[in-house]
């Protein structure tokens, strides 16, 4: 299932390929715009949404 991670700054990615994929973008963008923020994986699923 489609899904889409919106960042609180408000940042989004959208993947075809579901969560774990979600994860992996969301994490890259963590570490890239936000150092030293850590998103445990019930934070992450709290930001992504059902496409
Ligand atoms: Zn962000």
């Amino acid at each position: 299932m489609a899904k889409m991670g919106v960042c609180a700054c408000g940042w989004t990615v959208i993947s075809p390929l579901g969560q774990e994929d979600i994860k992996k973008h969301v994490m890259i963008h963590l570490k890239d715009n936000h150092p030293g923020t850590i998103l445990t994986d019930e934070d992450i699923r709290r930001l992504t949404r059902d496409l």
